[in-house]
């Protein structure tokens, strides 16, 4: 894709600091951190979210997300990891490719909210509950 900031940055036309690489994605530092060691996993393949995504590339990221979370907790001292994925402009998709992000966290960082929980009733449930099943 010509105009894809992260289509560039695969191609190493626009600089990053790339933590990993195999033949299907490149994990790359986020440029405005969550916290220290944020990585972006990006499919070399331009998808624009994950509704296009073919299921053996999302397991294959799924599994990179692992490794760099693994690799937050044993050489970041992270405790805890967050996935993030946004799709579409709603949900807080910025960027019109792909990526998941790989935060790590520590007790009490408070540098992200991830939702504000709600109460609905056993009615609501219910009603939701019979579209989605
Ligand atoms: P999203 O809101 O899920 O689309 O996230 C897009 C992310 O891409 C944000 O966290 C940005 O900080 C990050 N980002 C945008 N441009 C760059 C870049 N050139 N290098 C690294 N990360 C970037
Ligand atoms: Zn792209």
């Amino acid at each position: 894709m010509d105009n894809c900031i992260f289509c560039k940055i695969i191609a190493g036309d626009i600089p990053s600091m790339r933590v990993y690489e195999d033949d299907v994605c490149v994990a790359i530092l986020d440029i405005n951190p969550a916290a220290p060691g944020h990585t972006l996993i990006l499919p070399k393949k331009h998808y624009q979210d994950l509704f296009e995504m073919d299921e053996e590339t999302a397991g294959k990221l799924l599994m990179v997300a692992k490794e760099i979370g693994k690799r937050q907790m044993e050489r970041l001292g992270a405790q805890g990891v967050n996935l993030v994925q946004n799709n579409g402009a709603a949900a807080g998709q910025t960027v019109l490719h792909f990526h998941l992000h790989v935060i790590p966290r520590f007790e009490n960082d408070g540098s992200m909210v991830l939702w504000n929980p709600t109460e609905p009733s056993m009615d609501d449930l219910k009603a939701i509950c019979e579209k989605l099943a």
